[in-house]
């Protein structure tokens, strides 16, 4: 149910509706909008009955809400939502790229590939201090000096930081350093995970599980955002098929299927979906002639010497290219 109030109502009128849902055994979850507010509720099991609600001051109607998803659903949010990381907005129109290594290696490397990924134009700094590695024996990545080393490529470059929390305890460091809080392809499904992000005050950056469905995708970053956490950015990064020329199949189609159905911002990462150089760029291009809010982009300033992912990490040169590529086909887009 998503209860919508007057234009002039007042604040206390939309505090007289929450706490009826209060009463009532459920949570409200007020959403400012351009022109009113809206109040989602959660909690209830079955559908709840509208005449309970327009009786109230100040609601204008009250509208049932098909979806299992509630708070990321277009239908609750009409509008596109604008995601802020350290500055940098990312959605409805405002587009970003994040850039950098798979994982942070050493001082030298991440300072290089900040400032590759600074000189090419990029909004933002990626790089894993804590790595879900298929293998127990691949590198695990540096942990809390991985996270130092990237606060000190932010110092330097002004980009913010977008890194991974693996599990509960590595999110606790993750928050104190990061500005986005990464959660991973393994992890979409990881509900504890995602409940603690939610209560945390930094915004998310959801990665589609392999074999994960929109929905799934939706149902997992709803998660958060019923946890008071509104800002998370959702990223299609490949999904698992029987076909083996790439590492996953960009789901192109995903882009404007989420974008139907949430009002979250959404990127593609085309380097996990292409496991290879040189899939990385046409992909790349095509999730942003899908519409795509922006890209997630791993770059290494010597891929041969990556400690993980280097055959999908783009040189700078490649990228730098990759980003006059992609301001073309943005500019192809508004045309
Ligand atoms: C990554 O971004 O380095 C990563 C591990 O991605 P994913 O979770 O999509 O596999
Ligand atoms: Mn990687």
């Amino acid at each position: 149910m998503l209860i919508v109030m007057e234009q002039d109502s007042s604040p206390e009128q939309l505090e007289a509706v929450c706490a009826r849902i209060r009463a009532m055994g459920f949570t409200p979850h007020p959403i400012p909008g351009a022109h009113r507010t809206a109040i989602g509720i959660t909690g209830n099991a079955g559908p709840l009955d509208p005449r309970e609600f327009v009786v109230l001051p100040g609601v204008k109607e009250a509208i049932a809400v098909s979806r299992p998803y509630k708070l990321v659903s277009r239908e609750t949010h009409p509008e596109a939502s604008v995601v802020e990381v350290g500055g940098v907005k990312v959605g409805a129109g405002h587009f970003a790229v994040i850039a950098g290594p798979c994982s942070v290696e050493s001082r030298a490397q991440i300072l290089e590939a900040a400032r590759a990924a600074r000189r090419a134009g990029a909004h933002m700094l990626r790089g894993g201090a804590f790595k879900p590695r298929t293998s127990p024996y691949a590198f695990q990545g540096l942990g809390r000096e991985g996270l130092e080393l990237l606060a000190e490529a932010r110092a330097e470059t002004g980009l913010p930081v977008v890194t991974e929390a693996l599990d509960l305890r590595s999110l606790e460091q993750v928050l104190t350093f990061a500005d986005c809080v990464q959660i991973g392809a393994r992890n979409m499904q990881n509900f504890a995970l995602l409940r603690e992000v939610g209560r945390a005050r930094k915004p998310v950056l959801l990665k589609r599980g392999m074999s994960a469905t929109i929905e799934e995708l939706l149902m997992a970053a709803e998660y958060v955002l019923s946890e008071g956490n509104r800002e998370v950015i959702l990223c299609e990064r490949g999904v698992r098929t029987f076909a083996n020329h790439a590492r996953n199949t960009l789901d192109v189609a995903a882009v404007p299927a989420i974008r139907r159905l949430s009002h979250l911002p959404v990127l593609v990462d085309p380097s996990h979906a292409a496991g290879v150089r040189h899939l990385v760029g046409p992909l790349a291009l095509a999730g942003v002639a899908a519409g795509a809010d922006g890209l997630l982009v791993e770059i290494h300033p010597q891929p041969e010497q990556a400690l993980s992912d280097g055959p999908q990490a783009l040189r700078p040169p490649d990228f730098e290219a990759l980003m006059r590529q992609v301001a073309a086909v943005r500019q192809a887009l508004v045309a």
